[in-house]
């Protein structure tokens, strides 16, 4: 322990091994190196914890400091000490006094200073980062003789002593006294450093890079200017025009502060900025947008019944459901706000009649389908800060339309996807559709004006919260003559007048062939597009000159339409057991369905194919059961259901089908199967069963019965509550086929033939 002149510094740390200059101004500090020097030359210097004490005490000085040697000292003009020193070892220091000068006690540290194998290893470590952190900041002095150094005291203490960190970290490398741990925190503080200025680094690139494009654009947007003045042009202003358009286009308050506002950007932008292309075309939308243009708004329901009756055939009730509609309006003063919903299968005229609507109210029309719609974005567009960015579909055709009242029919409904749901209540709802927000535009657009016509297939789909905000006009199927007659007076004239033939026959047995062999539908579009290949096989014809008038008949159909795809009469005379007719109904109408029975010998499985869903296995399971109850009374073996198994197969097997009637087809076909009697000739069914066999009633009789006689039934069996159902269906269908009306499965199977009547 040896007394010592002490020099407290300021923010720095002396490491051993250091050179440093310093330059001293305290007068108690002067007085402390000069003593030093008088001395031998030693000093220790210390840092002050501290900064602004003037005159430290003991506890404002880290107890620890560095044992230095003065090499220099010299005296400035301004009575400051300008010293170099050159640090030797760590010392411990207490006793601090301040009187007359910085004086203490201080006591070398020793440690343990052996080259371990761990030591060379951190040096190793050390070495790599403290290399890399030299390259990154590019100026720090004697870094390849500092690597050369293997004394791991000398070596940390060095590397230490170059690092530009804060003081903290400084602080905590003067401290840690023993080499290897030194060694340690060093590995920690290098890692952390590279890391910020490897960050610090990608910045200033970036920031370099911007300043480089930004600075590019301005030289390229000035020589463009120099160009145009070289070439004596005039300073063409772009904004100028846009300006003039927006004045011209009449924009409600809302869009003209928007438009004006984005070309306030636009003309803040450098001519060569790609953005500048984005603000123009969201610019161009807003002014093309047809904010207050509408077409007239007559109501003349006179010349609505007369377009209705020119275009469309037959079609009474939908005619006056919608005449009634415009009488409504036209005394409203304005069109209700309930949406019209047209259901039916396909081809059956409801896209047509809506566009008839259209014209009898002298607005435009516009079709937007539905179908596979997936996205919000396709109904409602996508901010403009996306990349393409437009608005959605129903700005999109209001903007082709130039009319912000035409009729909108949006197409099946009845497909659109439950996540849409409430874009649609939106968009359909009248309090909320006068605002409505388009994500592109960002300004509410009235679309109250708008007639909105909806079309479905099926109403099951459609959520009640929808339904409720449409009024249902339903669209039945065609008969076979309704078909004829359209085709005759529309579609003939349409497809031939279209195809360049307006001469070209086709005869009614023809017609009649096209509609029952070609196509099988409850509309008549299939019919159509027949009739329209047709037109275009004759018209290749006649331009290859092998003809120039046709007639089209029964004979020469095969020849343009090749071989039918459906027999005339698709239901069979096969009198088997085990089969029967079942009526079912779908989207696209009503059908005619086979339903099979095996019997096999087994221990009383029921099998069920064909694709069938849970509520048809339910039935058969409930049929079942019947049949056992009734065993007796149909003559069957009393343990049948444990010796045999039932096979129940309903083609065609890829189509899946559900719902509850077919019940009473699947217990006849069963009781005709293991009685081995068959069903009579030409008889359908349709109705659910139950437990005790009373047959409850089922939806879509019209149109079932409809198809049975397309399908050449005679006779069809539908349940007792339906009976009402029978007045809908036209009378002329109901003089061809019988239908009969039976609330008991014991009546339709003694009806069917396979027990005898008054038997037991
Ligand atoms: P949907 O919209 O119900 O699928 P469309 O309205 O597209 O059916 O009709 C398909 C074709 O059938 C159209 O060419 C249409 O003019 C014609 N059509 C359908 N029903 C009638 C009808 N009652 N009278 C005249 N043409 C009809």
């Amino acid at each position: 322990m040896k007394n010592i002149p002490l020099l407290p510094l300021r923010k720095t740390f002396l490491f051993p091994y250091m050179v440093v200059p310093l330059f001293v101004g305290r007068k108690k500090s002067i007085s402390s190196l000069e003593k030093a020097v008088a001395k031998d030359k030693l000093i220790v210097a210390t840092c002050q914890k501290n900064q602004d004490a003037e005159e430290p005490e003991e506890e404002d000085l880290y107890p620890l400091g560095t044992v230095a040697e003065i090499l220099q000292v010299l005296k400035l003009p301004d009575g400051k000490v300008k010293v170099l020193l050159e640090g030797l070892y760590r010392a411990k220091l207490s006793n601090i006094k301040k009187d007359p000068f910085f004086s203490c006690s201080s006591k070398r540290l020793k440690f343990h200073s052996k080259k371990t194998k761990k030591a060379e290893a951190l040096i190793r470590y050390v070495s790599k980062d403290f290399a890399e952190y030299a390259k990154l900041k590019g100026d720090v002095l004697n870094v390849n003789d500092i690597l050369e150094i293997q004394e791991p005291d000398q070596f940390s203490d060095q590397v230490a002593s170059c690092l530009q960190i804060s003081l903290e970290k400084k602080e905590k490398l003067f401290t840690e006294a023993e080499p290897e741990k030194r060694l340690t925190a060093l590995s920690f503080i290098l890692s952390s450093e590279i890391e910020m200025l490897k960050l610090e680094k990608e910045i200033q690139q970036k920031v370099a890079k911007q300043m480089e494009k930004t600075k590019k654009e301005y030289l390229l947007s000035e020589k463009i200017k120099a160009i145009q003045d070289e070439l004596g042009k005039e300073d063409y202003d772009e904004t100028e025009e846009i300006l003039a358009e927006i004045e011209r286009a009449e924009l409600p308050k809302e869009a003209k502060e928007k438009a004006e506002r984005e070309l306030c950007r636009l003309r803040k932008m450098p001519e060569t900025m790609a953005e500048r292309a984005i603000i123009r075309n969201y610019i161009d939308w807003l002014i093309s947008l047809p904010w207050n243009k509408k077409n007239s708004e007559k109501i003349d329901i006179a010349e609505a019944k007369r377009i209705l009756e020119e275009n469309h055939l037959g079609l009474f009730k939908v005619k006056e459901r919608v005449l009634e509609f415009l009488a409504v309006s036209k005394l409203a003063g304005r069109l209700p706000g309930s949406i019209l919903c047209f259901v039916g299968p396909p081809g059956v005229g409801k896209s047509s009649v809506a566009q008839s609507i259209a014209k009898a109210l002298g607005r435009e029309f516009t079709r937007f389908s539905l179908g596979g719609l997936k996205d919000e974005s396709e109904i409602k567009g996508h901010r403009m800060t996306y990349v393409a960015a437009m608005p959605g579909k129903i700005l999109q055709m209001i903007r082709r339309m130039q009319s912000k009242n035409p009729v909108f029919l949006l197409d099946e409904i009845d497909k659109v996807s439950p996540y849409l749901l409430s874009s649609f209540l939106e968009l359909l709802d009248p309090e909320h559709n006068s605002r409505f927000l388009d994500h592109y535009i960002d300004i509410p657009f009235d679309l109250s004006d708008l007639l909105f016509i909806t079309t479905a297939n099926t109403l099951h789909s459609i959520p009640s919260s929808l339904l409720d905000r449409m009024e249902i006009i339903e669209f039945p199927s065609y008969t076979e003559e309704e078909k004829l007659r359209i085709a005759k007076k529309f579609l003939i004239p349409k497809t031939t007048i279209g195809s360049g033939l307006p001469h070209l026959k086709v005869s009614d047995r023809a017609i009649k062939r096209v509609i029952s062999c070609y196509t099988k539908e409850a509309g008549v579009r299939g019919a159509e597009k027949e009739l329209t290949k047709i037109c275009q096989k004759v018209a290749k014809e006649v331009v290859e000159g092998n003809k120039d008038k046709s007639q089209i008949t029964v004979k020469n159909l095969t020849k343009y339409l090749g071989c039918p795809s459906y027999k005339e009469k698709s239901i069979g005379s096969a009198n088997l057991p085990g089969v029967s007719y079942l009526l079912a109904y779908t989207e696209m109408g009503g059908e005619v369905l086979v339903c099979e029975v095996v019997t096999l010998p087994g221990s009383g499985k029921l099998y069920l194919t064909g694709k069938l869903g849970d509520i048809i296995k339910e039935q058969a399971e409930t049929g079942l059961s019947y049949i056992r109850s009734k065993a007796e009374r149909l003559s069957l073996q009393s343990d049948f259901d444990k010796r045999y198994d039932l096979h129940i197969h309903i083609p065609e097997g890829a189509i899946p089908k559900d719902g509850p009637s077919a019940g009473v087809a699947m217990v006849a076909t069963m009781v005709s199967s293991l009685t081995n009697i068959p069903i009579k000739n030409g008889v359908a069914m349709t109705g659910e069963i139950t437990l005790t066999g009373q047959i409850l009633p089922v939806s879509g009789i019209k149109e079932k019965v409809l198809a049975a006689h397309r399908a050449g039934v005679s006779k069809v069996i539908i349940p007792k509550e339906n009976e009402r159902d029978i007045l809908d269906i036209p009378k002329n269908v109901r003089k061809r086929l019988s239908i009969l009306a039976l609330s008991d499965m014991d009546e339709v199977i003694k009806e069917i033939g396979l027990i005898k009547v008054g038997s037991q």
